[in-house]
């Protein structure tokens, strides 16, 4: 364990901190670990399904709810996405879906080996540990058989979402019935140990406390003391619309950047801190940069998830744009690979 970490008390007293002296503090941090290099990667979201036997009460996206149009796409219609994309040198695909009874495991493990064997070269980022579980329970199968799958067939890292707030109670009242804290925990610990990278997200701004946040990243951090399997944090900024969590005040600018701040001094072993603009906007993510995050994900082409809760800005930026917005903003883009290889510099 690193000497003289911040506690969990004095995480908590981070927030009442004078807001530029916060700033400085994790931009401080940035600095020693990042310079003033931004990372971002050219990359691909596809949802296959939003077809979802969970009821998480944040969610716009699935179908069955508030979303009445359901759909599952084919294997040649994912295939046709990602052959347009490799033409335009994306470097990952990223496949994450809603919890579809009728979507087999070997629906899943069959699009990542046609996606590998055709594409080799392309990183193939999917399942978070929500959809492992929930694979699991569905085809009773443990959760080492469906990583040991999902490694054979392709995948090389996974996505950090379905962790929301680990605090069970917390839990209890937006996402009942899904993977739990431990679940999660345990699914990532186990992709790390077979060599695997993977990332950690946050869903913050709704029912939960600074305490509840602070809690998240103490479980994320002990983790990663073990593992050191996590590449990057990624705070999400809750959506207010089209769910049935009813939340009157969204989060302000203001709380989303100490957030970014805090967890870039809580998280000491975590090396990367995203700001993803699909959640908290491009405008919002640029300043963030200036509050410890170091990397603004990628164009991505297009998302399907966060855009049906309201973000306003979920539908991909063009690369020449991305670019010189960091570069505006006195930052050095830099393209990177899935597991922060740098490719370019911008
Ligand atoms: S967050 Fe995921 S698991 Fe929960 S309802 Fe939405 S799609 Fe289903």
């Amino acid at each position: 364990m690193k000497k003289n970490r911040i506690n969990f008390e004095q995480a908590l007293e981070l927030y009442d901190m004078d807001f530029f002296e916060l700033g400085d503090l994790a931009d401080e941090r940035r600095q020693e670990l990042h310079g003033k290099k931004t990372y971002f990667n050219i990359n691909r979201h596809i949802n296959p399904t939003n077809v979802c036997a969970d009821i998480c009460l944040f969610c716009a996206y699935s179908a069955n709810r508030k979303n009445p149009n359901q759909y599952t796409m084919s294997h040649e219609e994912i295939l046709k996405i990602v052959d347009d994309i490799d033409k335009r040198d994306a470097k990952e695909v990223h496949i994450v879906s809603a919890h579809n009874p009728n979507v087999t495991l070997d629906w899943y493990l069959g699009i990542f080996k046609k996606i590998k064997t055709q594409y080799p070269h392309l990183h193939i980022k999917a399942l978070t540990a929500a959809e492992v579980d929930f694979l699991s329970r569905h085809h009773g199968l443990t959760y080492d058989e469906v990583l040991d799958l999902m490694v054979e067939n392709g995948v090389d890292s996974m996505p950090g979402g379905g962790a929301e707030i680990f605090d069970e109670a917390v839990r209890d009242k937006i996402c009942k019935g899904k993977v739990t804290a431990d679940q999660w925990l345990e699914i990532h610990r186990k992709w790390h140990e077979r060599g695997k990278k993977s990332n950690v997200t946050m869903l913050f701004g709704h029912v939960e406390s600074r305490e509840n946040r602070i809690d998240h990243m103490m479980r994320i951090r002990e983790l990663q003391d073990i593992t050191g399997g996590f590449n990057c944090f990624i705070p999400l900024v809750y959506q207010t619309e089209n769910n049935y969590l009813k939340i009157e005040k969204p989060v302000t600018a203001n709380e989303v950047l100490k957030t970014m701040a805090v967890s870039r001094l809580v998280l000491d072993n975590v090396p990367h801190l995203k700001a993803y603009w699909v959640t908290s906007t491009v405008n919002l993510a640029l300043v963030a940069q200036e509050f410890g995050a170091n990397d603004l994900d990628g164009t991505i082409e297009k998302e399907s998830i966060n855009s049906a809760a309201g973000a306003k800005s979920a539908n991909g930026v063009q690369l020449e744009e991305f670019t010189a917005l960091i570069k505006n903003s006195g930052f050095t883009p830099v393209e990177r690979d899935s597991v922060y290889n740098e490719i370019k510099v911008w």
